[in-house]
């Protein structure tokens, strides 16, 4: 079946009979109850290992990246701590995209540093500059594209490529186009990272993660981590990110309207100094975009002109665009990077993250609303 066919039915089907209920349940119980000894090596002995509203989401969530298979964690920080518990070992080196989601630069370097893993950061719009870093000892290239919050792009195909010359993994964030718009799996990566509180959720109710991978050594190892470890997703929040999901394709169309509206928009403003946005056909990689993702996406950010004071008059004043970090809910939501989401990032490597810049999860309201609340905000700058 079709994407937006295999979200709303997949996982479902389980529980489904011609009498039954139509939505499958959530099970609560962390343990299984067995009519003899027997039966304890059955698929549902204990929650941690296994249950089965966890694995209806984890089927949903491998049709929409048509992977062979998926896991789901409590968050999408907790899935990246499994997965490099899971891949990597002391002395690996890993070769990052350098404008990356904050948390992530985080764990690389507050926590795995501590246990000998070594990470670099690069410019990974250009592939010879990953060329240019790996070394003996790499063993994971961790992407995110287009990354957060600058809209820059990497080649998925041909770093997978680099990667696969050098039995390296490849590690793809795909939060920000959600599996809607890019497939990462099908252009060679190892391994699709979600944070599933963003798109997939899609209603800012949730905190959630999940791997998506077609290799089997790999899941192997992902899973006997999600078990031990323990970070994995509750039955609850499994069975809202399964609703979420639903009408993932509809928000995701409706979210890349308004924000290819609010960009072109943006992008003519006389108070606007830049706009990052892979639709725009000023955007560097434009072409790219097209080619490897089938749409846009929701996320864009912009440099207001004048001064920090100004980007913060314009954020402040706004009644729909929430200040808030976090992206991918149904409603608006609007940030100033430098003071937020990447405040932990040390200032040497805040390259193009100027104090002006201002970050939007453009939302699904009324268009007309939302470009009326952004003429709002640069009203309330020039009364300053
Ligand atoms: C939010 C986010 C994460 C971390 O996910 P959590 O669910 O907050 O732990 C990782 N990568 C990207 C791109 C994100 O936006």
């Amino acid at each position: 079946m079709e994407f937006e066919t295999d979200a709303i039915h997949v996982g479902e089907e389980p529980e489904r009979t011609k009498d039954g209920d139509v939505v499958s349940p959530i099970h609560l119980s962390t343990t299984f109850a067995k009519s003899t000894i027997d039966k304890m090596d059955d698929e549902f002995v204990y929650t941690r290992s296994s249950n089965p509203t966890r694995n209806n989401l984890e089927m949903k969530l491998s049709s929409l990246e048509n992977s062979r298979y998926a896991l789901a964690f409590s968050s999408g920080s907790a899935a990246q701590t499994s997965l490099l518990l899971a891949l990597l070992e002391k002395g690996d080196h890993v070769v990052a995209f350098d404008d990356l989601y904050g948390g992530t630069k985080r764990i690389f370097r507050q926590v795995f540093a501590d246990f000998g893993v070594e990470s670099s950061y690069v410019d990974a719009t250009d592939i010879k500059n990953v060329k240019k870093a790996l070394k003996d000892e790499t063993a994971l290239v961790w992407l995110e594209s287009p990354t957060n919050p600058l809209l820059k792009l990497s080649d998925i195909s041909k770093v997978a490529d680099l990667c696969h010359e050098e039995d390296i993994i490849l590690v793809v964030d795909n939060t920000f186009m959600s599996p809607y718009f890019q497939k990462p799996l099908e252009m060679d990566a190892d391994v699709v990272l979600h944070s599933t509180t963003k798109y997939l959720g899609g209603h800012s109710d949730s905190l959630g993660g999940a791997l998506m991978t077609n290799d089997e050594d790999i899941y192997e190892r992902l899973a006997f981590h999600q078990n031990a470890v323990g970070a994995v997703l509750s039955p609850f929040d499994s069975w809202v990110v399964m609703r979420g999901i639903k009408t993932l394709a509809l928000r995701m169309e409706r979210h890349e309207k308004n924000a290819q509206g609010l960009a072109d928009w943006l992008n003519e403003h006389p108070k606007v100094k830049n706009v990052h946005y892979p639709g725009l056909r000023s955007h560097p990689q434009h072409q790219l975009a097209k080619e490897q993702m089938s749409g846009f996406g929701g996320m864009l950010s912009f440099e207001i002109r004048g001064t920090i004071e100004d980007a913060r008059i314009f954020v402040e004043s706004l009644d729909l665009f929430a200040l808030a970090e976090s992206l991918g809910g149904v409603e608006s939501l609007i940030e100033i990077p430098s003071f937020m989401t990447h405040a932990s990032v040390p200032e040497e490597d805040r390259k193009g993250i100027t104090d002006t810049l201002i970050r939007v999860s453009v939302g699904i309201e009324n268009f007309t609303d939302l470009k009326k609340d952004f003429e709002k905000g640069f009203e309330a700058v020039s009364e300053s």
